[in-house]
């Protein structure tokens, strides 16, 4: 509860400094401060032992200003309202940074989704969802997968929405399975925008990407994809790690072979090379650094002895603010989550976008769009850290909440 606390607590702490350095107005600063609607519902669930179950669920819209919300649903038994409410609000700087035309929101259900039986899943997601559908829509709010939901769970809620609604309407969620309209090219955008961020910064130093060495910690959806492009792009990748320990091979590992060697095994042990601990990992002497599992894992009592000259974030907050200080203090440039991972989030917006045209890209297509909207993204944030001195989050920071609060200021004009 202490930690749940602590992320809204470090969110709204977060939105405050930048307020300031803004020097929002009051009612401006006010209105964003918190969520714009939260919806708390209870959802009876039939389990297959006879009994019944409710489940608490919650869905935050932290913000309409630039669009309908957008943002992940997580099933776990942590789910709590100001995990949700900080998380709604990431969401709006995130959508805002990449300049898609969303705002931010984040639901879920306080349940243990693992421990379901398959029947007892479908059954709690279809409960969560007819509650969640009176808030919910393509021009409302547009959730998507996050921890333990996927494109199944994407699929059962288009489901549920459509029948209330009495039509098809696939664009109420993103994340859906390809055949239910879902976007070709989502599986792997996280990893890829990550990828593009990492190419076009050395781009602007006037170096290149290739033959740069990465170490990347967490070897999921998000390190998979980013190893294999950065590889595509050039790089070397030296070092992977998931919760069991590391693999580390100098001359350069084969991304394919990992993560190929990964999903058959569930593991990065039976990849060649030395065993290194997470601990080591994050301390390797590298160009590039890909915090790709948790959140909190640089702090200040790593960052000091952190080699790597580049951290580009695919987990959401793996670096805390005192960890952040020490970093910039040193001269390592720090991608920050909101704008490194945010080729997931893009990409579920052309499957809205295709949904709602229902007309559908290529593959190619979908790739060439996000290169450019995160190549863009990527010289916003790094031209703005250049003129103003300051780190790539506070940065990233400033410009998002500038474009929600003149969002907000824009629509109050007339009034
Ligand atoms: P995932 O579950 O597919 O992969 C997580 C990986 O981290 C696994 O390999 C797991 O073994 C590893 N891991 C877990 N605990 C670890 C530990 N203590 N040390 C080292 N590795 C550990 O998850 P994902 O979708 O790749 O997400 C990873 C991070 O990226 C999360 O912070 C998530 O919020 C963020 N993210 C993901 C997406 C996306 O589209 N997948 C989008 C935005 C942000």
């Amino acid at each position: 509860m202490g930690e749940k606390m602590n992320a809204w607590q470090m969110a709204q702490e977060q939105f405050f400094a930048v307020a300031e350095r803004l020097k929002l107005d009051d009612d401006v600063r006010d209105f964003l401060a918190e969520p714009e609607e939260m919806h708390i519902f209870s959802v009876p669930v039939h389990c297959d032992d006879g009994s019944r179950k409710i489940f608490q669920g919650y869905r935050s819209q932290h913000s309409f200003a630039r669009g309908p919300a957008k943002g992940g649903l997580r099933f776990h038994p942590d789910v709590s309202i100001d995990e949700v409410k900080a998380l709604s609000m990431w969401m709006t700087w995130k959508t805002a940074v990449v300049n898609l035309p969303l705002g931010g929101g984040k639901g879920g259900m306080t349940c243990d989704y693992k421990a379901l039986s398959e029947r007892e899943r479908e059954s709690a997601t279809r409960a969560f969802a007819r509650r969640l559908s009176a808030y919910i829509g393509p021009d409302r709010d547009i959730p998507a997968p996050d921890v333990n939901t996927d494109p199944t769970t994407m699929a059962w809620i288009a489901d549920e929405y459509s029948i209330r609604v009495g039509h098809p309407e696939p664009a109420v969620i993103t994340g859906k399975p390809i055949e239910l309209g879902g976007s070709l090219g989502r599986s792997a955008a996280t990893g890829r925008g990550v990828a593009i961020c990492v190419q076009r910064l050395f781009e602007n130093l006037n170096e290149s990407v290739e033959g740069k060495t990465v170490a990347i910690q967490g070897f999921g959806n998000a390190g998979q994809h980013a190893a294999r492009i950065l590889e595509i792009f050039g790089a070397k990748i030296v070092a992977v790690s998931d919760s069991r320990g590391g693999k580390i091979n100098l001359s350069g590992m084969s991304a394919n072979d990992a993560v190929r060697e990964k999903l058959e095994s569930g593991r990065v042990e039976g990849i060649e090379g030395d065993s290194i601990t997470n601990e080591e990992l994050l301390e390797l002497d590298v160009d590039v650094l890909v915090p790709a599992a948790l959140e909190g894992v640089i702090t200040k009592r790593n960052a000091s002895r952190i080699k790597a000259r580049l951290i580009a974030e695919a987990a959401n907050g793996p670096t805390t603010p005192e960890a952040d200080q020490i970093l910039h203090d040193k001269g390592t440039v720090v991608i920050p989550d909101i704008l490194a991972n945010a080729g997931g989030v893009t990409v579920s917006y052309y499957e809205w976008v295709q949904n709602r045209a229902r007309f559908y890209w290529t593959e190619e297509d979908v790739n060439e769009r996000l290169r450019t909207t995160m190549r863009i993204a990527l010289d916003r944030v790094q031209a703005s850290a250049r003129e103003f001195q300051t780190d790539w989050r506070s940065a990233a920071y400033t410009y998002a909440v500038k474009q929600v609060a003149e969002a907000v200021k824009a629509r109050w004009h007339q009034r």
